[in-house]
């Protein structure tokens, strides 16, 4: 983090500090924060949060052990000198914005959308670190305490920090940019994911435009051409929009798109400087897209379009469980992508698994899709359907909630199998896989399928 002292958290906040005696030197944050204690290290300042289950003060003690010098409390600690305060989130959102704030050349790109996130964050932090010092963490850091957990590490140096925002609910996403505000958002697309939450597709379009009406009129909105509600929100941002997709009228777009027999996109991508052959490692067509938006970031951050193309060449998986492609010594493909599940990165993943299965024998083990409301029923049928459609050989549905998966017509082609949970699917995937086999593992995360894609990219 930009090195603040426990006094200038202490005004930051307008908390009061406690444990430090007037004699004592008044700590320096110069390394991380933390809200978990084992993460602590030397230098860093640890925020106890008040979770549903624990109480991050009882973990002071720990995070001290691990070299913290001072912790973010609601209530005074014996354990390390701390800062008071009414509202530990509010606190931490504060230092987030002193942090943004004191950086001084330092671009904030936010990236939201209702699937390709995290794929998408972590491709344009491999491709703006190409050029210069960036912060993109790994994982899925979008919530109210990963974003400013995110914020929190940057430094004098960072030049770039992109930031995913997900939202949850209406305000969500207005809420985020106030932690990190962007000069660049990218919305990717507006699915049907957390339906249930949200009540309406329109509904969790004006949630994702949040990002965009927040974005300054110097800032760049850069919009999905190729969906119709994320085409929209045009028109309520006052930054300069650029489009990005196959439509016509996209200002950086990709022409002429082939996937190879491997599940990997290539494309000529058009741009109003130039035009560049990309060569996608990173598995499934929907990439595409994902990498359109991070080639328009990138431009905008003033990357050479042959430079940015060749680090999207470059970029592998970063964050696990998204279409992890493991080829095992016998011959069998693995392909994880249990990390989440909703119908569009379904009907994305069951696309790449057709592409690459040509030829060869295809197996689908599917799981639940959380939040989908009243209609999760039909739209785990749908998956079902759309299994059929892209000619899977081997659906094995796995799980209560994903049943109706399973329980749908069958065409030719499908045998269509029901399990209890992954144990039971594990039993049957190690009887019957065999080379030269594709298998692909995706669902939320509740259903266990990454561990069992995990355990299934070796034989023994
Ligand atoms: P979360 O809301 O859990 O944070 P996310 O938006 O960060 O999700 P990722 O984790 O990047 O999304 O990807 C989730 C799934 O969506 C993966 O299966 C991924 O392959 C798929 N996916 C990525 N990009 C797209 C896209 N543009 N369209 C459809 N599916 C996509
Ligand atoms: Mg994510």
């Amino acid at each position: 983090m930009i090195a603040l002292s426990l006094t200038e958290i202490e005004t930051i906040t307008g908390g009061t500090i406690s444990g430090l005696a007037p004699e004592d030197q008044v700590p320096l944050i110069s390394g991380s924060v933390v809200t978990d204690s084992r993460e602590a290290e030397p230098g860093s300042l640890y925020v106890a949060r008040i979770g549903e289950s624990m109480d991050g003060h009882r973990f002071v003690g720990a995070a001290r052990d691990n070299g913290a010098v001072a912790a973010l409390t609601s209530r005074p600690v014996d354990d390390l000198p701390c800062v008071v305060v009414d509202d530990v989130q509010a606190a931490f959102v504060a230092i987030s914005r002193a942090v943004i704030d004191r950086a001084t050349d330092l671009t904030v790109i936010g990236i939201t959308g209702s699937s390709g996130k995290t794929s998408t964050k972590d491709l344009l932090g491999t491709v703006l670190a190409s050029a210069a010092p960036t912060i993109a963490p790994v994982g899925s850091y979008n919530s109210e305490v990963g974003v400013p957990l995110t914020v929190t590490r940057v430094t004098d140096e960072t030049r770039f920090l992109v930031v995913e925002m997900g939202a949850r609910g209406i305000g969500h996403i207005d809420y985020l940019t106030r932690i990190a505000p962007p000069r660049i958002g990218v919305v990717l697309n507006v699915g049907t994911a957390h339906v249930g939450e949200f009540g309406s597709r329109e509904a969790i379009g004006r949630a994702k435009s949040e990002l965009v009406q927040a974005l300054p009129e110097d800032g760049v909105a850069v919009l999905n051409a190729d969906d119709p509600v994320v085409r929209g929100m045009a028109d309520v941002t006052s930054a300069r929009v650029v489009l990005v997709g196959e439509a016509a009228d996209a200002t950086v777009r990709a022409e002429d798109v082939r996937v190879g027999p491997d599940g990997r996109a290539t494309f000529r991508a058009v741009t109003p400087g130039g035009e560049a052959e990309v060569a996608l490692r990173l598995v499934g067509r929907h990439h595409v897209g994902n990498a359109l938006a991070v080639l328009a970031v990138a431009l905008e951050c003033g990357l050479a379009l042959d430079d940015a193309a060749a680090a999207v060449a470059g970029a592998g998986v970063v964050s696990r469980w998204r279409m992890e492609v493991t080829e095992r010594d016998d011959g069998v493909t693995v392909v994880n992508d249990a990390y989440n599940a909703n119908p569009d990165s379904m009907r994305a993943a069951l696309a790449a698994l057709e592409v690459m299965g040509e030829g060869r024998r295809t197996w689908a083990v599917l799981g639940s899709m959380l939040e989908l409301g009243d209609e999760s029923d039909s739209d785990h049928a749908e998956v079902g359907e759309e299994a059929q459609r892209r000619s899977v050989d081997e659906l094995v549905v796995v799980g209560e909630t994903a049943r109706p998966m399973a329980d749908i017509a069958p065409v030719d082609g499908t045998r269509i199998r029901w399990v209890e949970d992954a144990d039971a699917a594990e039993a049957l995937l190690r009887a019957e896989l065999a080379p030269p086999d594709v298998v692909l593992f995706k669902s939320s995360r509740d259903a266990g399928l990454r561990w069992l894609g995990d355990r299934l990219t070796t034989t023994d």
